[in-house]
């Protein structure tokens, strides 16, 4: 399943899907504060990159929530991949403010290293538990006005491993653009 967008220059693209399996300029990582491999997607991006990468993860010395670290992509399809550790979902405002800096933060640091094209997958929504209709709003937004500015960046794709995340997102996408 897939929907495109265009806003600007870039294109903005929905679709179900393994991250592990994007061809793009970087893959994001929804990582944690060690960066270890971990389970969920970064468990899958870990065993799918091989083992040069978290030996390269070990030397970057953690990440912090809302931040994002650059290292290779080793055996993936895509060049590099971009860690960045969500929120755990708790409920206090401070949650949204963690989530955009992720997005944004990720987006900045492609923009920086000539990277073109990036895939993230659903930031906190899963070990993290930050509700998938929030988080969607949140990663949108970010993204749109992120790609207002930055004509640098030709594609973003939210890549959705569930058809149910995938419609969460489309819903999401058609209520930002109403406004
Ligand atoms: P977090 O700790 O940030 O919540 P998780 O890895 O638990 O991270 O989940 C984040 C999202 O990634 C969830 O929506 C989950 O369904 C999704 N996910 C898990 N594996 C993959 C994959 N291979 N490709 C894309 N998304 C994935």
């Amino acid at each position: 399943m897939l929907t495109k967008h265009k806003i600007k220059k870039s294109i903005l693209e929905i679709k179900t899907g393994d991250i592990t399996e994007e061809e793009a300029g970087a893959i994001v990582n929804a990582a944690n504060r060690e960066l270890s491999p971990g389970g969920g997607v970064s468990g899958a991006i870990h065993e799918a990159s091989g083992p040069e990468l978290w030996k390269e993860c070990k030397k970057l010395g953690g990440c912090d929530t809302g931040e994002a670290k650059l290292t290779g992509g080793y055996k993936l399809k895509a060049k590099h991949v971009i860690h960045t550790v969500g929120p755990i979902y708790s409920g206090k405002t401070s949650d949204g403010t963690d989530l955009k800096n992720s997005y944004y933060n990720s987006l900045l640091l492609a923009s920086r290293n000539n990277i073109k094209s990036i895939a993230f997958p659903s930031i906190s929504t899963g070990v993290f538990s930050y509700p998938a209709g929030e988080a969607s709003l949140i990663a949108l937004k970010t993204i749109i006005s992120f790609l207002e500015e930055h004509p640098e960046i030709e594609l973003v794709k939210m890549v959705l491993f569930t058809e149910r995340d995938y419609h969460t997102y489309k819903s999401s996408l058609e209520m930002i653009l109403k406004e």
